[in-house]
This record gives structure tokens, sequence and C-alpha cells, in this order.
């Protein structure tokens, strides 16, 4: 009742922003057109087929299907409209035949990471990690990043009634399947509802690649556990997990791409630290001044491998409760710019494209028209016209705001709601004014 006309306009430029910011794209076009791209996919889980859907689809034609989000897959063009699933895309309405090139791994069987788990957001409480290579996700426990946490509890069976799952008794009473040694950690896991720090967090690196496809790409294979490319090892199976390969931001940035400090560096893990922490600076000077080589073939500038590291790729299929090292590589922040590109580096990584250049993920259009207000999308129309037509629709359409404005300024003074035959009721004035001057 109180409620001026000005608030009004501000409710409803607000509700428009609102909106905007919700689903701020146009979710109008099935991506089928655009053929294979690395883009969103889907999972329809209550259609019976196991097919990948567009995240115009997944709003479009799934709405009250249950989905899960596989995030981006590269390649990938969507199968809603395809013979491939029976439910009747509304997008793209003509029949297409199955898309035959699309790549159906294990997440479409709901299975993620090397361990194979489905995914629960019930009950899950890690964060998992995208491989850049495979697009598969992984634990951070079975990256060695944390220890797994116990799942969320579930609902407690009918003979442990009496005991909250959280509970570990004192005298171990109470659970009887906890033993001694990881009796503590489960009563602290399960006591704080966040989770300790991982041993990697998303801070600390740019992409992520598995130990399977790192073993698929020699160039990257060579590199891990050198500066920038980080990688978690362990002394022995009794010793806790440690990261190697820090940020080469944080060591000698320029170690790894001077030939002159590479040969000045025993390739040997051990005396690393000694060397960065003591000559840092001139070493660091030299490389720039003393100009590299320009003539022939390029002499190859990757650091020496880490042997440690290397040791792990040995054995192509390894007891993960035994290992030392687990050849997952986590690339810091502009890992792309320091490749070595010589003639024996290159080809490995051409063969990966998205290792050298970052790839476009597509992504629906914006919606050109989100976020504005009634008043911008009348000027953003005025911008279309030629320019003395747009100052004729300038003042045409000031006029016709103050005209609106003024029409509707009893109803806000009433607090009376404004319906839509109002306002056609409106513009039926208006057009008959307009009519009216032009006869
Ligand atoms: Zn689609
Ligand atoms: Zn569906
Ligand atoms: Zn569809
Ligand atoms: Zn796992
Ligand atoms: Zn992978
Ligand atoms: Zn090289």
């Amino acid at each position: 009742m109180s409620e001026t006309l000005a608030d009004y306009v501000e409710s409803q430029d607000e509700l428009v922003r609102e909106a905007a910011l919700a689903l701020p794209h146009q979710f109008s076009q099935c991506t089928y057109a655009l053929g294979p791209v690395r883009q969103a996919v889907y999972l329809c889980l209550t259609c019976p087929e196991v097919r990948g859907i567009c995240s115009a689809c997944s709003i479009a034609c799934h709405t009250d299907h249950n989905q899960i989000e596989l995030f981006p897959k590269r390649d990938f063009r969507c199968d809603c409209p395809t013979e491939g699933i029976a439910h009747v895309c509304t997008l793209h309405t003509q029949k297409e035949p199955i898309n035959a090139s699309n790549e159906y791994g294990q997440n479409f069987q709901s299975k993620f990471c090397r361990c194979g788990r489905p995914y629960d957001a019930k009950t899950e409480r890690e964060a998992m990690i995208q491989c850049l290579s495979c697009e598969d996700w992984f634990h951070e426990s079975c990256c060695m990043l944390r220890t797994r946490p116990e799942p969320r509890p579930p609902t407690p069976e009918p003979d442990h009634h009496d005991t909250p799952p959280e509970t570990v008794g004192e005298g171990g009473s109470a659970n009887e399947e906890s033993d001694a040694t990881t009796g503590d950690d489960a009563a602290s896991e399960a006591s704080s509802s966040g989770l300790p720090p991982a041993l990697i967090t998303a801070e600390d690196y740019d992409c992520f690649v598995c130990r399977d496809c790192v073993m698929k790409i020699p160039t990257l294979r060579r590199i891990v556990g050198t500066p920038g490319a980080i990688t978690v090892l362990r002394a022995d199976v009794d010793s806790p997990w440690t990261r190697v390969g820090n940020d080469p931001s944080q060591e000698d940035a320029d170690a790894h791409i001077s030939i002159d400090t590479i040969s000045d560096q025993p390739a040997n893990a051990g005396d690393k630290r000694v060397a960065s922490e003591t000559s840092v600076e001139p070493a660091a000077k030299r490389a720039r001044t003393e100009s590299p080589s320009s003539s022939g073939s390029k002499p190859c500038l990757a650091p020496p491998p880490e042997p440690l590291v290397q040791d792990t790729y040995s054995t192509p299929d390894p007891d993960w409760t035994t290992i030392s090292c687990t050849g997952d590589v986590f690339l810091t922040e502009n890992f792309r710019d320091r490749w070595c590109r010589c003639d024996s580096c290159l080809p490995s990584l051409e063969a990966h494209p998205y290792l050298l250049e970052e790839e476009e993920t597509y992504e629906p259009p914006e919606d050109p028209d989100s976020g504005l207000t009634l008043e911008e999308l009348g000027m953003r129309a005025l911008e279309r016209l030629p320019r003395d037509r747009a100052i004729d629709g300038i003042l045409a359409f000031n006029s016709m705001r103050d005209n609106l404005r003024a029409y509707l300024r009893p109803f806000a003074e009433d607090g009376k709601i404004v319906g839509e035959a109002d306002v056609q009721n409106f513009f039926e004035q208006l057009n008959k004014a307009r009519a009216d001057a032009l006869s």
C-alpha cells in the first residue's frame, strides 16, 4: 500500500537482475549443430540409455529428470536429438543418427576415479579433481593427498541404535570394529564438520594429470617432480606422503629453462635444495646474459628428470597400497609457457594440444538482454536504429516511459496490482494516439 512507483519500478528492475544472475545464459539451442566440442556434459539417470546431453537439453528436454553433471568433456556431441535417446529432444527436433565418435568412459556408468566408486553427493565428503587429459575425476585420498574420510554417517542400524555413529567409546566398547590405531583419527574427523586441508590444494596448481595419462605422454612424464610439476612421494610405506616439485616462482625461477644452470646442477634430488638456496641469484643472472646458441637444432632445455619419481613409471600397474610415488602430476600456473619445445620434446606435446594451449570450452551464449533494466532494454533497441530515427526514437521512448509511469502511478498509489490487461490497455491507447496523429 505504501509502495511508491519508484519502489515498484525498482523492484521490477531487481527481479530482472535476479533472474539474469540465476540464468545468465541462453539455453534455447542444443549444441548438436556445433558438432563435437568441449562442453559441459550431463548424464540423465532417468532415461534408460547411457548417453550424454548438452546443458541446454539438460534444462529444456530433461527438466524433471534426475541428472548428474560430468563437467567438460572434449570432442563431445549432444546425444539428446539422436537415436541414442528415446526421449524427444525439444530443441533439435529432427532425429539424428547416434554420435559414433562420442567416448563413453566409466563416468557414464556413474563410476569415477581409479577406485571406480560411484559419486554420491549425500555421503561424499572430499573434493574430487578432474584430470586434464582423460577428464575422469579423482578423489583427493586416491591421489594420496589425505586419508579417506569416513563417509557422512548413514542412518544407524537397529542394533547400534543407542550409539550415535560419531561417538567412539573411551575404552573402545562402543565401537568394537575400530582398532586402537585408527580410533582417534576416526573420532577427530567425525567430530569436526570440515576436513583438514589436503597435501596439495586448489591454490597450489593449475591443472592435474593422472598417472595413467602421464605415462602415455613422454615429455610430461619426464618433468614430473621437477619445479612446477608437483607430485607426491614417500620414503617408505610407513612414512608420510610429501610433495616434490614446488612452484618455480618459489624456487629458482630460471633454473628449469636455463641450460647453463642445468649443466651446473647435478641431476641429483638431494643436491637440489642446496643449490637453489645458495646460488639462485648468480645462476639466474648468468643465464640471462649469456645468450643461448642460435644455430642448428635447438638444445633440450627440459630439467633433469627426478630419479625417485621416474622409478615409479617402471611399474605399469602398481599396487596402490605399497607404491612410493603416485606418479600423478599437479602442474602449476603458466606451465604451458615453460615447456621445452625442442625436436624431441615437442611431438608428444603436439599430440595433446591442450598441454600447449588452453582449450576452448563451449559455453551457451550469454543472454544479451540479461541484467538490463527496462530502460536499458529500450536503449539497446534504439542503438540498432539509424541515427536520425534513433533521436526520434529516444524522444518517443522517453515520452512513452513518462506516459507509462503516469499511467501506472495510480496503481502504485493505490497499491493495486498491475495486470497484463492494464499494460495492454496502455499500449492500445498509445497506438490509437499515434494513429490519430498520423491521419
Ligand atoms: Zn543438446
Ligand atoms: Zn532424461
Ligand atoms: Zn534435447
Ligand atoms: Zn577414488
Ligand atoms: Zn587421466
Ligand atoms: Zn627438450
